[in-house]
């Protein structure tokens, strides 16, 4: 209790304010970590020149604390670095109006200002290529009709309420799936198929329309709203229903059409003139550039520890985001917490005996790419799970991928031995978390490559704040949407459990080692 006494002080600083007010009166440094990793480095678009950036301004930053093997460790991935450094899109006939949009990751540019007819061609299949064959030369085409927009009766932001809470505790076997039973994500009507079958589709649709000699192509969904659009990127790999993937070759993608996200009330106005038999000139001018330097890193420091120092207890989240804002709540929220966790923690010299080690995951938007190779270098292959030295010495892993909101507890993914040590933990922080604990699995972030080979890896149960509605992988995912007084109890929460796990007599408990996974049975580990 003294020491997550000092802890909540190295946070929130003494001579209240602090903690449920934000005022600025604490110690924390967790928001100026987020101005640097959004304002200033933003966004980090895996192997992009700003995510490169960003990495080294971390490096500086965690060495100048003091932390031991500051690092950026490499790994191979097969994106090429990516990005636009020009946007301008307007509707000209019948009348002028600028359009909100961003160009998708990893699409070519226009070569200089292009205008052309708006058409619609939903291609969602071989057949509908077949039926559009020869008739999209030098065209705009939308890619779907008009958006039914649902009109907004609930608020854009909420807290779980203590109901729901409590609906989590009695739960007795973890549902499949879901993120905490969190729905309501990707766009409407996407055709129920496996990410192969969509991967293979898309490889189809891209040269097709290069073939067929597209201009441009744009998209919007009916979530992306109100001036707010979401979007992803162009693949960058295929992979074929035995799980081998091939390299999308860089003149591919750089010499592929371009692709434009919308929001959904100026792509509907384009659809319904266009339902209407109305003539539609777009123009637009995209400037996309492409690195073939496709090595990627993650981002490593450490504080070493004593008596079981080759022990390790690691903690982190996700350092890359999507392009479309400054990646704010997905999820420089999570990588400021975890480095803010590693200074408080520093800053206190507090004799621990495992080592802490943080880790900064890249490529986790298209696949949890960076922690997957991370565990596979260092723990255990999942598709052979012949596990290493390393694996044994490793006690758990922490991970933040959920936006802003603040920890409302923590999911147990199946590990029904860590029940009574988290309640243990929670107890000493009843005076900021209820910290209710559900046997239940959350899924879609790095976590789970821990997981995939029988580690203990952790995500907690945060309020859903604006996360679904507005902020992840949108346009409006910046600074603004960032609450810090939540940022500041994370920190707090996620330091102490840091703490418990490198100063307990035993490493965490596990649960039995999985079997070999074939390398085509991963469909639930996109990222988040
Ligand atoms: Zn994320």
């Amino acid at each position: 209790m003294n020491t997550i006494h000092k802890i909540k002080v190295a946070e929130l600083g003494s001579g209240g304010g602090g903690f449920g007010g934000g005022g600025g009166r604490g110690a924390s440094r967790v928001m100026d970590l987020v101005y640097n990793l959004t304002d200033r480095y933003g966004p980090r678009l895996t192997n992009s020149p700003q995510f490169r950036a960003a990495g080294e301004w971390a490096v500086g930053r965690l060495k100048e604390w003091g932390l031991s093997n500051v690092q950026l460790e490499k790994w191979s991935s097969d994106m090429p670095g990516w990005q636009y450094t020009y946007f301008a899109g307007s509707m000209v006939e019948p009348v002028y109006q600028p359009l909100i949009g961003v160009p998708v990751a990893w699409t070519g540019g226009t070569n200089g200002a292009v205008t052309g007819e708006a058409v619609l061609a939903e291609i969602q299949t071989p057949a509908d290529m077949d039926r559009f064959h020869g008739k999209l030369k030098g065209k705009i085409v939308l890619t779907s009709p008009a958006f039914d927009l649902a009109f907004p009766t609930t608020a854009l932001a909420r807290r779980y309420t203590a109901a729901e809470l409590a609906e989590l505790v009695p739960e007795i076997i973890p549902a499949g799936g879901g993120r905490g039973g969190r729905g309501g994500r990707g766009g409407a009507g996407q055709p129920q198929t496996t990410m192969q079958e969509r991967q293979a589709f898309q490889g189809r649709l891209r040269t097709f329309m290069k073939d067929e000699g597209v201009l441009l192509t744009l998209t919007a969904t009916a979530r992306g709203e109100s001036g707010t659009l979401f979007g992803g990127g162009a693949p960058t790999s295929t992979r074929n229903p035995n799980g081998a993937s091939t390299r999308v070759p860089l003149e591919t993608l750089t010499s592929s059409q371009s692709q434009v996200s919308l929001t959904a009330e100026h792509y509907n106005r384009i659809a319904r003139l266009l339902e209407h038999n109305v003539p539609v000139k777009l123009q637009f001018d995209i400037r996309t550039q492409f690195d073939p330097n496709t090595d990627s890193f993650n981002v490593i420091a450490e504080i070493p520890g004593n008596a079981k120092k080759d022990e390790v207890v690691m903690v982190g989240g996700h350092f890359d985001s999507w392009h479309y804002a400054t990646g704010a709540t997905d999820n420089a929220a999570g990588s400021a917490v975890s480095m803010e966790v590693m200074r408080i923690l520093k800053s206190l010299n507090l004799k621990m005996d495992r080592t802490v080690r943080m880790a900064l995951w890249s490529g986790e938007e298209q696949g949890l790419y960076g922690s997957r190779a991370y565990v596979k270098e260092h723990f255990a292959d999942p598709t052979v799970m012949k596990p290493t030295a390393e694996h044994d010495r490793l006690s758990g892993y922490f991970n933040i991928d959920n936006g802003t909101g603040r920890i409302r507890g923590v999911y147990l993914q199946g590990n029904e031995l860590m029940r009574p040590v988290f309640e243990a933990w929670f107890a000493a922080l009843k005076d900021m978390t209820e910290g209710v604990v559900t046997i239940r699995n959350t899924t879609g972030t790095d976590h789970l490559s821990f997981d995939a080979v029988g580690l203990p890896g952790f995500q907690f149960i945060q309020d859903p704040m604006d996360y679904d509605t507005r902020t992840h992988h949108s346009n409006m995912d910046t600074y603004e949407r960032i609450q810090q007084a939540d940022l500041e109890q994370m920190a707090v929460i996620e330091a102490a459990f840091v703490y418990d796990a490198a100063t307990r007599p035993d490493k965490l408990p596990r649960k039995e080692l999985p079997a070999p996974q074939p390398p085509g049975s991963r469909g639930g580990l996109g990222g988040n």
